[in-house]
C-alpha cells in the first residue's frame, strides 16, 4: 500500500448505517493544499475521508469508521443517509470551467485505484456501489465529472460498467414526455439507486437524474434526454447490477 499522510478534520461524526457506497467528488478548487485547508476547517463542515492531490499523493482526513461530510442533501437506493453509508475520496481538480473540465491526471488515477481497491475489499462494497457526488445529487452536483475515465476504473476493479451493450429501437423520451415508457424508465432507474419517483412524467429531477447517468455511463453526449442508447444502457446496468 502508498504511503498515506495524515490531516485530522473536525468535520465529522458518529456513522448510523455500514458502509456499502465509495463516493468519487472533484474539490473545484485550484490546489490541493486550498482544498485541505477547507476540508479540515471546522467552520466549513464538510470534509471527506480522503483526498488524493494530482501527483498521487493520499491525505486521509476522517477515520472510516466515522461519518465524513461529504455528500450533502443527497439520496441513494432509498437511502437518506448517504453519507452514514459511505466513504468519500475528494480528487483534486479545478473543476468545470465553461463547462469544459481537464483531464485527471495518470498518478492520481493509479492511486485512485489503489486506495479503492483496498476499501472495496474491506468493505465489501459491489460494483454498482462506486458513485460519483452526481449519481447521489443530481439536481446538485455535477462531480466527480465526466473526464473520470469510469470504463477503465471498472477495467481495474473500481465500479460497474456495461460494455457492447445493443441499442434497442426505441423512442427518445425527454423533458415533458408522460406515460408508461417514462414510468418504466424512471422504475429502471429508481432500481439500479437513482432518486428519481416513478410518476410517469419525465420533469426536471427525471431530466437531471439522466444528466447524472450520462455523465458516469455514456460520457459522450449528456444532455439529459434518454436517447435509445441511453435507454439501453440503463436497462442493462440494472440487468448487471443484479446480476
Ligand atoms: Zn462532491
Amino acid at each position: 500500500m502508498r504511503p498515506i499522510n495524515s490531516r485530522p478534520s473536525p468535520n465529522f461524526d458518529s456513522r448510523q448505517s455500514t458502509v456499502s457506497l465509495l463516493i468519487l467528488h472533484y474539490t473545484n478548487m485550484p490546489t490541493a493544499e486550498q482544498a485541505l485547508a477547507r476540508l479540515c476547517d471546522a467552520a466549513s463542515k464538510v470534509s471527506a475521508h480522503y483526498l488524493i492531490d494530482q501527483h498521487g499523493q493520499i491525505t486521509q482526513m476522517v477515520d472510516e469508521a466515522a461519518r465524513a461530510w461529504h455528500a450533502g442533501v443527497a439520496h441513494w437506493a432509498g437511502l437518506d443517509d448517504v453519507n452514514s453509508a459511505s466513504i468519500g475520496i475528494e480528487l483534486d481538480h479545478a473543476g468545470h470551467v465553461d463547462g469544459q473540465m481537464a483531464a485527471y491526471p495518470s498518478p492520481q488515477i493509479s492511486a485512485l485505484v489503489d486506495l479503492s481497491r483496498d476499501i472495496i475489499a474491506r468493505h465489501h462494497i459491489a460494483p454498482a456501489g462506486v458513485l460519483g457526488h452526481s449519481d447521489v445529487a443530481p439536481t446538485r452536483k455535477i462531480d466527480p465529472g465526466e473526464a473520470l475515465d469510469w470504463r477503465w476504473l471498472a477495467a481495474q476493479g473500481v465500479g460497474l460498467w456495461a460494455d457492447d451493450v445493443r441499442v434497442e429501437k426505441v423512442d427518445t423520451l425527454a423533458l415533458n414526455a408522460e406515460g408508461p415508457a417514462v414510468a418504466a424508465l424512471q422504475k429502471t432507474l429508481a432500481a439500479y439507486g437513482y432518486g428519481v419517483a416513478p410518476d410517469g412524467v419525465y420533469g426536471p429531477q427525471t431530466q437531471a437524474v439522466v444528466s447524472a447517468f450520462q455523465r458516469h455511463f455514456r460520457p459522450q453526449n449528456i444532455d439529459g434526454a434518454a436517447d435509445a442508447q441511453t435507454q439501453s444502457l440503463i436497462y442493462a446496468l440494472c440487468r448487471l447490477a443484479k446480476s
